[in-house]
């Protein structure tokens, strides 16, 4: 959910994707600027301040595992999609399998998060390990029209060889999330106006009887 902590915005970030596309490898990077090459697999909630656009943001960050089974675990992610205000979705550009969950991960957000009024979905697509594009099967095209389609921002990076890319995913991701605060606002002001039109309309027919 969103808070106010004084002036600083918090926001949780949820990361998802599958086993070894790099998920805990993009999160480490970001918050420490290193890439140690193993990271096992403990779920791991991290939280980070950042500044971006000169505005302090604090980040709760979850580290999901991966879970086989979606069915069975349908409430672990419904739980864990509506704690979150934004998403990074990771595929592996070596690993077909991988792009092709994240088609069903946006559809499993957009079923279980009310994102109506929400004109930019805050979604980050990644495809991750760019640097293997000698062993690619997803072209970036693809994931770029992925993206387009589904009104997410998109980014091909490399947790392994470059910080600034990883930086970039969550600075638009920040973006998106500020963004998709400001149109929730105001379709709530939308609400309170019909609400209260209602109220007069509702009023002025017990008032005819
Ligand atoms: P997770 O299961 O999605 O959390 O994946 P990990 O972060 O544990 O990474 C899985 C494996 O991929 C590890 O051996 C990492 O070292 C490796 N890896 C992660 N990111 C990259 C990358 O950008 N390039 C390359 N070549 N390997 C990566
Ligand atoms: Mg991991």
């Amino acid at each position: 959910m969103t808070r106010l902590n004084g002036q600083r915005m918090d926001a949780n970030v949820l990361v998802l994707g599958t086993d070894n596309v790099g998920k805990s490898a993009l999160i480490v990077r970001f918050l420490t600027r290193r890439f140690i090459g193993e990271y096992g697999d403990i779920e791991s909630l991290y939280t980070h301040n950042v500044v971006v656009d000169g505005r302090e943001q604090t980040l709760n960050i979850w580290d999901a595992p991966y879970s086989q089974d979606l069915s069975s675990e349908s409430l672990m992610y419904e739980k864990r999609v509506q704690w979150a205000d934004g998403f990074v979705l990771v595929y592996s550009i070596c690993d077909r399998a991988s792009f092709n969950m994240v088609s069903r991960l946006i559809q499993i957000i957009k079923t279980n998060k009310d994102i109506l009024g929400f004109e930019k979905m805050p979604i980050v697509i990644v495809g991750n390990k760019r640097d293997l594009h000698h062993r690619r099967t997803v072209l970036s095209e693809e994931g770029r029209l992925l993206a387009l389609s589904a009104d997410c921002q998109f980014y091909e990076v490399s947790a392994a060889e470059n910080y600034h890319s990883v930086l970039m995913v969550f600075h638009g991701l920040v973006d998106r999330i500020r963004e998709s605060r400001v149109s929730v606002k105001k379709l709530a002001g939308i609400k309170g106006i019909v609400k209260s039109m209602s109220a007069v309309f509702a009023r002025r027919r017990t008032d005819s009887l």
